[in-house]
């Protein structure tokens, strides 16, 4: 029985000084459905590897220049070489060869002279787990991802929120840098709710989480959807200033969206309220008291009168319209 389809486009990468015995391996495994390239030695075997990226490679022990152990070894440095199966093949059979071959990165051994169906199996099975293994990460990365956005707004979600707010904390008390954070709250979206409907509200959400998204520049500025219609942005190595120019640029961003509201009772259109607060933690200060005081300034906002940001409620003077 030939390779399955998906094997049988397979690229096998035959390393061996002797002629015959790639000719040989070619004849069969082309039998089996393979592509096959060559290479003689271990210093054209990492040339052939970096062109043509096999799905596995059949590699001699003991060869001129460089032996195989030598070219495995260099093979693991290789970031494409990370799910190639290396499968030697050799007359070497002592305890010693087969340790090191297996200690220089090789999946697996099979000796000369060659068992055909050992090696067909072999050769199959390498290649399928491999191939499991590629899937599986890729699995693996998506599943991280899902499990830190929020599945509405495409933003960071909360638990993400906790969990980056936590370590640019600790990271800002160690470098003794300000750490700001903003939290926002959609004006009158209950209102909005009742005049639109929720699915209406929904989409009201995903452009301002968008809205907000576009403002955010800096590799380590995080926003995250904190609740219902509750957004948070993170601005690590960030001041007062810096804070006050973003949460402007949030109000400003949300008020040009120019999503009607009729009932709202600020404006003709969806506007939020912003609070924030900015601190270099210090170490008998509270991760808590943080969120308490960015929590205080928003809620501040609010009785202000909404569409509009407030610093941090202990400073009442440095209060911002926007
Ligand atoms: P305020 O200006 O004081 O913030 O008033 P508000 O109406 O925005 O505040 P309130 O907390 O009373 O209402 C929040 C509303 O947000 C109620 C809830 O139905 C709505 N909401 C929360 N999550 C979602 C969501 O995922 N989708 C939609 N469409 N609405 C949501
Ligand atoms: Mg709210
Ligand atoms: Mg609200």
């Amino acid at each position: 029985m030939k390779a399955d389809a998906q094997e049988s486009q397979s690229l096998v990468l035959i390393v061996d000084d002797e002629p015959f015995i790639r000719l040989i391996l070619r004849h069969f495994l082309e039998r089996e459905g393979y592509q096959i390239a060559e290479a003689q030695n271990g210093i054209e075997a990492i040339e052939v590897f970096k062109q043509l990226h096999p799905n596995i490679v059949l590699l001699d022990a003991m060869m001129p220049d460089m032996d195989g152990f030598e070219c495995c070894t260099q093979l693991q440095n290789f970031e494409c070489s990370k799910y190639t199966p290396v499968l030697m093949v050799t007359g070497l059979e002592d305890q010693v060869s087969v340790d090191r071959a297996f200690e220089v990165g090789a999946m697996d051994y099979v000796t000369k002279p060659i068992h055909w169906a050992v090696l067909r199996q072999r050769v199959k099975r390498l290649i399928e787990q491999s191939q499991l293994q590629q899937k599986l990460e890729a699995v693996n990365v998506e599943l991280q991802r899902l499990a830190t956005i929020d599945g509405l707004t495409q933003v960071a979600n909360r638990r993400r929120f906790e969990e980056y707010f936590n370590q640019e904390w600790q990271r800002m008390k160690r470098d003794k840098c300000p750490l700001s954070l903003i939290l926002c709250d959609v004006d009158f979206f209950k209102l909005y709710n009742d005049t639109y409907g929720h699915r209406v509200g929904d989409r009201c959400l995903q452009e301002i989480a968008k809205a907000l998204k576009d403002i955010i520049k800096r590799p380590g500025d995080l926003v995250a959807r904190y609740g219902g219609e509750e957004f948070a942005v993170i601005l690590p190595n960030t001041d007062t200033e810096g804070a006050t120019h973003v949460a402007e640029k949030i109000c400003h961003a949300v008020r040009t969206l120019a999503i009607p509201h009729k009932n709202s009772q600020v404006s003709p259109y969806v506007t939020l309220s912003a609070g924030f607060t900015t601190e270099i933690p210090q170490p008998d200060s509270n991760i808590e008291e943080m969120i308490s005081v960015a929590d205080r300034a928003l809620y501040q906002a609010k009785a202000a009168g909404r569409d509009r940001f407030v610093q941090n409620i202990q400073l009442p003077k440095s209060k911002n319209s926007c």
